[in-house]
């Protein structure tokens, strides 16, 4: 947690063969969630990881898992996952024929529930679940592929989602999920982010190592929280 916002480490971006290193210097870092991206080859191309792989590192950390299951009708799967107190357990609204049953199941798992909206889903499908829910996904590109370009709508996504919820005095988290590096997170803060993923162009870097990418991830954070209380202000 850093300045109110929690950072989520999108697993999938990992070097895989330096994985326990780097898993290490998450932990050591200020890191608050480990970000599990399961996908289907089905709702969203690609495959990722399964459960064994995901095991490993819960084992081998003391972070809450952050699932995020791009995958059609999820409830199939529930069962293959192991879930622990805090971790945050989030599904598509786009690919549960019976979302409210759904969140009800993720619910009585014991973990906090998520509902994830691809870019093109509109917020008013929230309308009715959000009393229901933890926290909202928006993702920012379209799921399956890492290292897409934001989708620019995006930014006012958050905003109306934040409005949202402050107009009907509800805690539910905002969680921004891909393109979320330095010039993007100012913004994404100022709108109203409070768990940002945190992948391939912002924690996982070819040029600087995890701890600089993370004192970088802190500063544009402070810069974005600088913007929110600067717009408050005229308001
Ligand atoms: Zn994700």
């Amino acid at each position: 947690m850093h300045n109110g916002v929690a950072l989520s480490a999108s697993i999938m971006c990992v070097d895989w063969l330096n994985a326990g290193e780097q898993l290490r210097q998450i932990e050591g870092n200020g890191i608050d969630y480990l970000h599990f991206d399961i996908i289907d080859g089905n709702f969203a191309p690609d495959f990722t990881m399964g459960s064994s792989i995901i095991d490993i590192f819960r084992e081998n950390s003391t972070l809450p898992s952050d699932y995020h299951l791009m995958v059609e009708e999820p409830s199939r799967i529930f069962e293959s996952f192991s879930i622990s107190k805090n971790d945050n357990y989030t599904i598509h609204q786009e690919s549960s024929r019976n979302l409210h049953r759904n969140l009800v199941s993720i619910r009585r798992m014991g973990a906090k529930v998520g509902v994830a909206l691809s870019p093109a889903t509109p917020l008013t499908s929230l309308e009715y679940i959000i009393e229901d829910i933890d926290l909202v996904l928006i993702m920012t590109v379209n799921p399956g592929y890492k290292g897409q370009p934001l989708v620019p709508q995006v930014l006012r996504k958050i905003k109306n989602l934040k409005k949202m919820i402050t107009d009907l005095e509800l805690d539910v988290k905002i969680s921004v999920d891909g393109n979320v590096n330095s010039n993007t997170i100012p913004e994404m803060v100022s709108a109203g982010a409070d768990i940002l993923v945190l992948g391939s162009s912002s924690l996982f870097r070819k040029d600087i190592s995890i701890p600089e990418a993370i004192s970088e991830v802190h500063a544009t954070i402070d810069l974005g929280i600088q913007k929110r209380k600067q717009k408050q202000e005229y308001e």
